[in-house]
């Protein structure tokens, strides 16, 4: 271990090298603050050259790494097993090339996903991915964990915005599919092979990302609703009436959106009177008064269908922040209820109300004094169950009935945030032996000494055992 790091210290500058009282808690642990283990040293390369040297020297050593981005991930992905060096990403910042006419950037993986949205939009263009952790994640980390937010809806996960990418394999192979083409059909596409694999099956370098026009024109509402099936009727007019500009449906049923207008600040219902679900509807396209009309003849016909009980539209940018703010105010009751379970999952529509009714049972049975807030990106059937009982030892416990549940409903366990470490034993839930087993065949066939990521989406034994 002292020789691989010396070796380490000669073939990377100074600086790039962390040690000991250098590297505090930064690197510790992710967003979860579950488990933090300091890592044995943090290696921060520039260059994919310098990542594949790395690579190549912790395999001839069987040394383990753990791949660290932001660190904002929400399954325990980045932080470090114990008797891992972390591969730190962020000193590979930059975006080195944009094309604004073929709608392409390319930029290194470190790269903050704010500074990509920010640089699209001065060339005129969108680069659609967003969502909170936007200013301390970086673009790697969000195609590994192929990242989803707001506007899935309309734009697609990661997945859909990844033209090409370059990424070393555990041995320190570097496999450059940089292709800016949108057709490409030329064999296997390897660059599938690192997006949503958390860093199990390579480190990613470089990504050429596909832009889309800037969209001038935005409108967002809020509605009222009396009941699932409403909310289902809004979702199902809203794609009809909005078709291709219909960019969010977020729901917030009544525990959540009262505990934030109650408790988080600048949070404010604009309704006098409370209601069972909320939804927040956003369109955004070319044509400001077409978008607006388009919405206002949607809230019109579910006004006088009943659908919708009330309804405010943003008149403004403050007024659509603060309908936003309620819907990102999750952040804020996460520091006020800790430590809480936050469950991330995906069921078919017609599903999710009985799902629900199953999960408020089961978990107040168990936990009489637990608190489930509900909220989501309902048009992508992604719920997020924010539970808690404010007590450590219970949370095994709440991810043991949720996922069981979830499992039974046919649902996925992970929607958006991966399985990192924190969900592996509860992967069985959502896949079957034989994919269980393909994942163990490509990550063996990949990362034979299983020291890239171990631990992360497959459980160690699993990893190695194909
Ligand atoms: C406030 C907040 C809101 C969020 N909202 C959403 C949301 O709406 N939708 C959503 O999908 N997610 C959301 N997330 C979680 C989201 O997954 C992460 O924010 C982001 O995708 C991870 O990026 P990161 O750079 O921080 O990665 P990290 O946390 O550092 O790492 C995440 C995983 O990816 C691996 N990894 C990191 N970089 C690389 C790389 N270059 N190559 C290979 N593997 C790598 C790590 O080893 C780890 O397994 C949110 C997080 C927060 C804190």
């Amino acid at each position: 271990m002292h020789d691989l790091i010396a070796d380490m210290r000669e073939l990377l500058e100074p600086s790039a090298v962390l040690t000991g009282e250098q590297l505090g808690d930064k690197y510790s642990v992710d967003y979860t603050g579950e488990n933090p283990h300091e890592p044995l040293a943090v290696l921060r390369p520039k260059t994919a050259q310098e990542v594949a040297a790395i690579m190549r020297a912790c395999h001839a050593a069987a040394q383990p790494v753990v791949i660290q981005g932001g660190l904002t991930g929400l399954s325990g992905g980045a932080t470090p097993r114990p008797g891992e060096i972390a591969l730190s990403l962020e000193r590979m910042s930059g975006i080195t090339e944009l094309d604004a006419s073929g709608m392409t950037l390319t930029a290194l993986a470190g790269t903050p996903l704010q500074s990509i949205q920010a640089a699209a939009q001065e060339a005129g263009c969108l680069f659609p991915l967003d969502f909170g952790a936007r200013g301390s994640c970086q673009i790697g980390g969000a195609i590994a964990t192929n990242a989803g937010g707001n506007q899935v809806i309309r734009f697609g996960m990661a997945r859909n915005l990844v033209l090409g990418l370059e990424a070393v394999l555990a041995d320190g192979t570097i496999i450059s599919s940089m292709s800016t083409m949108l057709k490409n059909n030329a064999g296997y596409d390897l660059k599938q092979l690192f997006v949503g694999t958390e860093g199990t099956l390579g480190v990613i370098t470089r990504c050429a990302l596909r832009l889309y026009p800037r969209l001038p024109s935005r409108e967002t509402a809020l509605c009222a609703l009396k009941t699932f099936d409403d909310t289902v009727a809004l979702l199902s007019a809203s794609r009809r009436h909005l078709t291709n500009s219909l960019s969010a449906f977020e729901v917030m049923w009544a525990p959540y959106f009262d505990f934030v207008t109650e408790h988080v600040e600048n949070c404010d219902s604009p309704f006098e009177k409370r209601h069972p679900i909320y939804a927040l509807v956003e369109t955004e396209g070319t044509d400001s008064e077409a978008d607006s009309t388009r919405l206002e003849t949607l809230l019109g016909e579910a006004f006088d269908g009943e659908i919708v009980a009330d309804a405010a539209i943003a008149q403004s940018e403050a007024q659509r922040e603060a309908i936003w703010a309620i819907r990102d105010g999750i952040a804020e009751i996460a520091r006020m209820l800790t430590p809480y379970a936050s469950l991330d999952v995906s069921l078919e529509l017609e599903r999710t109300q009985a799902f629900l009714a199953d999960v408020d049972t089961a978990l107040k049975e168990a936990f009489p004094d637990v608190t489930i807030l509900v909220f989501g990106h309902f048009g992508d059937n992604n719920l997020h169950v924010f539970v808690t009982t404010k007590r450590h030892e219970d949370l095994e416990q709440i991810h043991k009935i949720t996922y069981g549940i979830t499992g039974r409903y046919g649902g996925s366990i992970s929607a958006e945030h991966g399985i990192g470490q924190l969900k592996t034993g509860y992967l069985h839930h959502s896949r079957s032996p034989a994919e269980l087993a393909l994942m163990r065949t490509l990550k063996a066939a990949l990362d034979p000494l299983g020291i890239l990521n171990a631990g992360r989406v497959l459980e160690v034994e699993d990893a190695t055992a194909a």
